[in-house]
C-alpha cells in the first residue's frame, strides 16, 4: 500500500491539479474567500485523505474548492495543520507535518 501521505502529494503535483487550481485562482479573481486578501491557496473543503485521493468529484470538483490566503488557509487548518498530520507549503502543497 502506498503511504496517504505520499498519495496526496502526488496528487497536489499533478499537472490536472495545478489546472484546475489556477483556473479556479483566476475565477475568483485571486481574491480570498474569507478575508479578501489575495489568495494563492486552493483548498479543499472536503479534506482530502487516503480515500477520496483517487475521487475527482473530490479532488477536481470546483464545487469543494476554495480560494483562500496563507493566513486564511492556516486558520482553516488550525495551525496549518490537518487532522491527519499533513501541513501545506506556500504553494498549497502537501508537506509532511
Ligand atoms: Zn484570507
Ligand atoms: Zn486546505
Amino acid at each position: 500500500m502506498p503511504s496517504p501521505v505520499r498519495e496526496q502529494a502526488r496528487f497536489y503535483h499533478s499537472k490536472r491539479w495545478e489546472r484546475a487550481r489556477l483556473a479556479y485562482l483566476e475565477e475568483r479573481h485571486f481574491v480570498c474567500e474569507l478575508c479578501g486578501g489575495l489568495a494563492t491557496i486552493v483548498h479543499h473543503k472536503v479534506h482530502i485523505d487516503a480515500d477520496n485521493v483517487s475521487d475527482p468529484m473530490v479532488t477536481l470538483n470546483p464545487d469543494n474548492f476554495m480560494a483562500v490566503c496563507q493566513a486564511c488557509h492556516a486558520k482553516v487548518h488550525g495551525d496549518g495543520v490537518t487532522a491527519e498530520g499533513v501541513a501545506f507549503d506556500a504553494d498549497g502543497n502537501v508537506v509532511p507535518a
